[in-house]
């Protein structure tokens, strides 16, 4: 097989994988150099999608300050929230948006220009920027797109998937398997700091706001190779997704921006029912609004309820919402007249690796920044527009941290990680499998079962399907394609998202079980690492 060396290694061109790279380069002199590798194109990622914005807590802000928002961290993520990581990233969040700026990020700004700030569910100030109205990935993705194709030290591989991390038995990293869609061919990169930049694994459900390479590949990865894994039963399932048929599965986001500028919540008969869940109203944390939501769908046997955005005024919503509007009347609906049909779909993964601000791991030379981390930001339940923050965060800090270590690769070759590699040397028989029949398989099980209100009973009958798809595909390592990696990846998390919501016995934010309603005096994390006994550990 053909292998390769870097200094460091990059997996994903989300804002997290971008932002990592530049400022890597930005500050340290590496030999062997970067490689960041995407198995999309260069910046097609969740982040490229996200429209509401971005938290600023900036000086430019001066009715904001870093107490303010991590009080606001820390109330929505119910009980469980890293008070110090939270602190941390509030207090970077000036620095590390200014430098955004620099880097070419263009934020709206009002007529004097002065940045403008937009307000979302459960912030208590106006303190999200914007870009482009509500196409704030764009705008950022764009911006470090250019930067990373103008920087001479990071080399892109796109199309290429990360397939297995190699780790010897010490628990350390040095490099990884990758798999060429394009070509089919496997090679070897080895390196001492590898970074998982993968982003998330919302797409193992029916419904959802996330593109479709959002299938929790670093989660399982790490896993695989034997790292901690955090607080999976957390996915966030946003309360308002375009609904236009049952059928259609993929589901448009009506950002949160839009119940920030006003807009209100009705159910089929027309009435506002918000007040009857939360004196917030629509302005309730997230898995407060989608649990009314789905209350009122259930209440009136209805596939959706629907949004009026009509309140915020034909002109306003024009300039702010510009994609919301554009994509809602390519629907047949015109916003400012006519109700937008809305339901809940998954939409971020709040658990993941566990990682501290900077992407260490509990594997040593193996990272992990952006949504596929777990730092303690989120705790139970996300605040809008905190991820993008942790992922620009957390890689400037990788970057500091990575300049005072050591990034030599290993004299020699560890046997273990030989035998890993062995495996994808050899050929492998069979067919390729019908992979968009099990993906839907397995994502139905999900949506059906250990969705936004789950029980032991719901849940023992995911683990039990589950594990007969695993008995049924019969590839645990080399698979044969993309497809086939992806599902493999699939069912790793759906399986580690069923034992964590199975064990966890109370409901807290985003994970809400009927036979468990209440919230146990003492918030703890769920932990898993792989072993053979599969023991799940609750950690503080
Ligand atoms: C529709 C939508 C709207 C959102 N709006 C907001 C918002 O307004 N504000 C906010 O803060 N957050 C928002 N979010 C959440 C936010 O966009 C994400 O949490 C964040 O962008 C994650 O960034 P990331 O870089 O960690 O991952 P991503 O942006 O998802 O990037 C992951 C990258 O990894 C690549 N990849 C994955 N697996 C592999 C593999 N095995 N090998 C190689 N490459 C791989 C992917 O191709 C991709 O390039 C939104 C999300 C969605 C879906």
């Amino acid at each position: 097989m053909k292998y390769s060396k870097y200094s460091v290694v990059i997996v994903g061109s989300g804002a997290a994988g971008l932002y990592t790279a530049l400022k890597i380069s930005e500050q340290i002199r590496l030999p062997e150099g970067i490689l960041l590798i995407s198995k999309s194109a260069l910046g097609e990622s969740n982040s490229r999608y996200a429209q509401g914005g971005i938290v600023g807590v900036v000086h430019q802000n001066p009715d904001d300050n870093a107490d303010l928002h991590v009080k606001d961290t820390i109330k929505a993520g119910a009980g469980l929230c890293d008070e110090e990581t939270a602190e941390y990233i509030a207090k970077a969040s000036d620095e590390v948006i200014n430098d955004l700026i620099t880097t070419g990020v263009e934020f709206d700004k009002d007529e004097n220009g002065e940045l403008t700030f937009t307000l979302e569910a459960a912030h208590s100030v106006r303190r999200i920027l914007h870009s482009g109205g509500d196409a704030t990935g764009k705008g950022i993705t764009d911006a470090l797109v250019r930067a990373v194709q103008n920087d001479k030290n990071i080399t892109v591989m796109e199309n290429t998937m990360a397939v297995e991390v190699l780790v010897t038995a010490d628990k350390i990293c040095e490099g990884a398997i990758l798999f060429n869609k394009l070509t089919g061919e496997h090679e070897i990169v080895y390196t001492s700091a590898l970074v998982l930049a993968t982003g998330g694994a919302a797409q193992v459900y029916k419904y959802t706001t996330n593109p479709n390479g959002a299938t929790g590949d670093g989660i399982a990865l790490a896993y695989e190779a034997g790292a901690i894994i955090q607080d999976m039963e957390f996915m966030q399932f946003h309360p308002t997704a375009l609904a236009i048929s049952p059928d259609s599965k993929y589901r448009f986001l009506i950002s949160e921006a839009v119940r920030g500028e006003g807009a209100k919540l009705v159910n089929s008969k027309g009435e506002e029912f918000m007040s009857r869940y939360s004196d917030k109203r629509e302005l309730a944390p997230r898995d407060v609004v989608t649990r009314a939501i789905f209350n009122e769908m259930q209440n009136e046997n209805m596939p959706n309820v629907y949004l009026n955005a009509g309140v915020i005024g034909e002109e306003k919503l024009a300039v702010r919402f510009p994609t919301i509007s554009r994509i809602c009347s390519r629907n047949g609906i015109d916003i400012s007249t006519k109700p937008i049909p809305v339901a809940p779909a998954s939409h971020y993964t709040m658990g993941g690796i566990r990682a501290e601000v900077d992407g260490k791991t509990s594997i040593a030379g193996l990272y992990a920044i952006g949504e596929v981390a777990s730092t303690g930001l989120h705790g139970a339940n996300r605040l809008a527009s905190n991820s993008l923050l942790e992922c620009v965060v957390c890689a400037y800090e990788l970057a500091d941290y990575l300049s005072f270590t050591n990034l030599d690769s290993p004299e020699k070759i560890d046997e273990g990680i030989k035998k890993m590699i062995d495996v994808y040397s050899r050929s492998i028989s069979g067919d390729s499998y019908n992979v968009d029949e099990l993906k839907s398989k397995l994502k139905n099980i999900m949506w059906n079962n250990v969705g936004i209100i789950r029980s032991e009973q719901k849940l023992l009958e995911a683990q039990k399907e589950i594990e007969i798809l695993k008995s049924e595909f019969k590839r645990r390592r080399k698979c044969l394609n993309q497809g086939e990696y992806e599902y493999r990846n699939m069912l790793i998390v759906s399986s580690l998202i069923v034992e964590s919501a199975l064990s966890r016995k109370e409901s807290r934010g985003a994970h809400y079980r009927e036979d468990y309603p209440d919230t146990l005096p003492t918030a703890l994390h769920s932990n898993i690492v792989r072993d053979d006994d599969k023991e799940l550990a609750y950690v503080k």
